[in-house]
This record gives structure tokens, sequence and C-alpha cells, in this order.
């Protein structure tokens, strides 16, 4: 596979795309290290995911520099993905030591409960965030006291690659978390239908997410989903609407607005829709899209020149309302942009478009809000803005979707369970809870005699 970079088009070096033979081998491998893995005291897992860690911390510049090249991402924003992954290996080394069961009282004896690892587990990963989303699954696996094959998008694989050399670096025996770059149909494909992988792990696009779920259903395979989104950022009249306007151009243009909890569609409330779109004007216009290793760039390129043109056939033929600044040239660069909101067929307004481009419509009433906000089959994230609390609490429990915020558009965080409703995926990632997705609970009975 030919790498490039997005912000020039040059190329950048070649990557081997793994064959069907070679999955097998991997995924048998990590079949084998699991028997021992699976054994390693909990203590001394926690330490070694403690050093792996502590290795991408103290990484993360070049991390984040290849990520520059491979994927086109801010330098701010590369290293914040660096420190992600870090972080996110740092909260789940103190899992193995915590993996309680319970003891649940009954007559006759005693009964306990184990997590059981799962075995192998298969992750595949998309290109919007290389490290972060690679590390929302393998650090839980790892923790439960799995093993993990994962694949890199075949666009973005070259920080996936080097984290897996920082494992072992940091001491995690061989074959215990391998990264295998490969084509989606070929070794992705192949999690899927291997028995020795007993969990798949997918982020990307609905399409290929339902085909996953339907091959993982053959041989009721454990599956986690984490797919695409059209997410509402529903201003009210009552809120801060300068405030509003001036976070909005950030919380659909971050990472160029490939980015699954991108907020695209947006709702004002009818009384503040004029001085909230005259305030948005001014904040698009004063995004920063540029080269990605200029410390203060706010946005890249988007990932490919065949990105970029499904990106731009949602805009041809739209009514666009606003837009901002892109630099010309070689890169696959793409304006902030914003559309004036449809409902019905109109497909910016329903398909996610993953590029810096949302819609914005007005709306009359609470209820009004919440009907369109989920008239959408996706359901991710969203924001919320009002000074109301009640009207806050209300909106909250009436949006379906998984990741919500209030007077904010806050990010994903390690610490918080992060997944979708409907189209948007199944499971939970991150969180106290994601050990759950990677362990099988085990009920045992102790006679008393
Ligand atoms: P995709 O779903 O095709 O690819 C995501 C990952 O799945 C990649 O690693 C790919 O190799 C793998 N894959 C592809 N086909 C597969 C198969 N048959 N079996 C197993 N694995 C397979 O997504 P894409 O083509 O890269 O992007 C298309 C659209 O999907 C985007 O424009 C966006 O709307 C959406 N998307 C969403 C996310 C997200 O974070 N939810 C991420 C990437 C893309």
């Amino acid at each position: 596979m030919e790498l490039v970079n997005p912000a020039t088009g040059e190329p950048i070096g070649d990557v081997p795309l793994a064959s069907v033979e070679e999955a097998d081998a991997a995924i048998e491998r990590a079949a084998t290290a699991f028997e021992t893995w699976r054994d390693v005291a909990p203590a001394d897992r926690g330490r070694l995911l403690r050093a792996f860690a502590a290795r991408i911390e103290a990484h993360a510049d070049e991390l984040a520099a290849l990520e520059v090249r491979n994927s086109g991402h801010p330098i701010g924003n590369a290293r914040w993905e660096a420190g992600n992954a870090a972080a996110v290996v740092d909260y789940y080394s103190a899992a193995p030591e915590r993996l309680c069961g319970r003891q649940i009282p009954v007559a006759g004896g005693v009964d306990v409960t184990f997590h059981e690892p799962l075995g192998v587990v298969g992750i595949i990963v998309p290109w919007n965030f290389p490290m972060p989303i690679a590390s929302w699954g393998f650090a839980p696996a790892l923790a439960a006291g799995n093993t993990v094959v994962l694949k890199p998008a075949e666009l973005t694989p070259l920080t996936a690659l080097r984290l897996g050399e920082l494992a072992r670096d940091a001491g995690l025996p061989e074959h215990v978390f391998t990264v295998l770059p490969g084509a989606g149909p070929v070794v992705g494909q192949r999690f899927v239908t291997h028995p020795a992988v007993r969990k798949v792990c997918f982020t990307g696009s609905t399409t290929v997410g339902r085909q996953i779920m339907a091959g993982c259903a053959e041989q009721v395979k454990r599956v986690t989903l984490e797919l695409g989104g059209k997410s509402a950022n529903i201003v009210f009249a009552d809120a801060d609407v300068a405030a509003a306007a001036a976070a909005a151009p950030m919380s659909f243009c971050d990472n160029t607005g490939q980015d699954c909890c991108a907020r695209t569609r947006i709702l004002v409330q009818r009384g503040a829709y004029e001085p909230f779109l005259a305030a948005l004007a001014d904040a698009l216009a004063a995004v920063r899209v540029g080269d990605p290793g200029a410390p203060d760039t706010q946005v890249g390129p988007l990932i490919s020149a065949a990105h970029r043109d499904r990106v731009r056939s949602y805009v041809d033929g739209a009514e666009v309302l606003l837009r901002g600044a892109a630099p010309e040239g070689p890169g696959f660069w793409y304006p902030p942009t914003v559309l004036a909101g449809g409902a019905g067929t109109d497909r910016a307004w329903r398909e996610e478009i993953f590029g810096p481009v949302a819609s914005v419509l007005p709306f009359d009433t609470e209820a009004d809000a919440i009907r369109l906000a989920n008239d959408t089959a996706y359901g991710l994230s969203g924001s919320i803005w009002t000074r109301d609390l009640g009207r806050a609490l209300r909106v909250s429990r009436g949006v379906r979707a998984g990741n919500l915020s209030v007077n904010s558009h806050s990010s994903v965080r390690y610490s918080t369970p992060f997944g979708g409703f409907g189209s948007s995926g199944l499971g939970r990632e991150l969180g106290p809870d994601a050990l759950a997705g990677f362990t099988e609970t085990k009920n045992v009975f102790l006679a008393e005699r």
C-alpha cells in the first residue's frame, strides 16, 4: 500500500498488506500466546501495561509527527491523540487487579463469579483517529487477559505499527499484541470468520459494521460496533448564544470533520437564529485551516482525494450559507462550510459527510428540537446549549444518543462510557465498564459438604 501525505499529496512510503495466510498465522500465534498471557499474575499484567503506557508517553512527539505525515492531523491534535493512547493504557493498567467477581448469597454453599478473558480479540480501526481508537480497543482487551490482533486502516497504519513495537519494548510477551496492516475484506474479514478470534471490535462505516455483525452471528462471536453519526447541536434562545456560536465551528471542523461525533446538524431556536448565524460567520472565518505541522493550525486536510470528492458531492447543488478558507494547491483541502438545513430526503442533512460541513436549521419549541434531533437513524453524540437547568435535563433525556454535553462540545473521555444508539453502534467502549465487553462471566457454586 502506498501511503500519501494528505497535506501535500506526496507519497511517504509503502507498507505491505497481509494475506489471508499471514492473518491466519498471526491469529494462531495470538491464540497460543493467550494460554500464557491469561495466567500472568494480575499485578504483573498491570505493571507491563504501565510500562507500555510510559513508552507511549515517552515517544509521544515521535508518534505525533508520524500522524501529521500519514494522516494530516494538526500537530496539536496529534500530540493529544498520542497522549490519549498513553492515558487509556495507563487507565486500564489498573484493571487486572480490580477485575473482581462477586460472592452471591445462596443456600447450601458458596457462589462466586469470575470474569474470564475471551481469547483472541480482533480490532479493526478506521483512518480518522488511528491511535485513540486503536487504544480504546486494545487496552481493555489486554488488561482483561485477552491477546489482540489489530488491523489499522489501509491509509493510516504507521502509528499503529509503532505502538506494536513500543509494546514489545515495554516487555509485553511476543504475540500478545500484534499489529497487522491489511485490506479490510482480507484481514478484517478473517477476524470475522476465524474461529480462534472470539471478539471483533469494529469502528468505521455503518455499512461495513452491519456486514461484520452478520458475519459474527455465524459463530455467535462477540462484537462491538462504533459506527457513524449525524449529531445535533441544539441552541436554545435562552443560551449564551455568543458562546454557542463561537464553539460551533470546531464541533464539526475538528479533525476536518472526520469525526463520528461531529455536530453536523445545528438546530437554533428561531429567536436566536439571526444573531447566532452572524456570530457563526465570524467564528467560521477565524478557523485556521492549513499546514498541519504549524503549532497554531486548527484544521488540516481531508484524508484522501477520493474522500474529498465524496465530501464535495454533498455540497454541490446545496444552499451554502457560510464558507471559510482553505489552502489552494496540492493536498486534499476543503473549506469549513455551513449549509441551509433541510429535512425530508436532503442527503447533506441525513447522511454522514465526514468533512467540515454542517447544516443549520431553525426550530420553534423544545418539543420540535427533540423531534428534529431524533429524526435520524444515528444516535452517537450531541450538544444542548441553554441556561435553563430543567430544560437541559429534559432535552438530554429526550435526545436518543449515547454521548451528550450541555453548554460544551465535550470530546470523548477515557474514564466515561462511549458508544451509540441505533445505527451508531452496539456496546460501549471506555470507562469503568469496558472490561465487561472483553470478558465472559463465569458462575461457580461450591457445595458446603
Ligand atoms: P470502512 O468502514 O470501509 O473502513 C473502516 C475499517 O474497516 C478499515 O480498517 C477497513 O479496512 C475495514 N474494513 C473495510 N471493509 C471491511 C470488511 N469487509 N471486513 C472487515 N473490515 C473491513 O470506512 P471507510 O471506507 O474508511 O470510510 C467510509 C465512511 O465511513 C466515512 O466517510 C465515514 O462516513 C464512515 N466512517 C466512520 C468512522 C467512525 O469513526 N465511526 C470511521 C471511519 C469512517
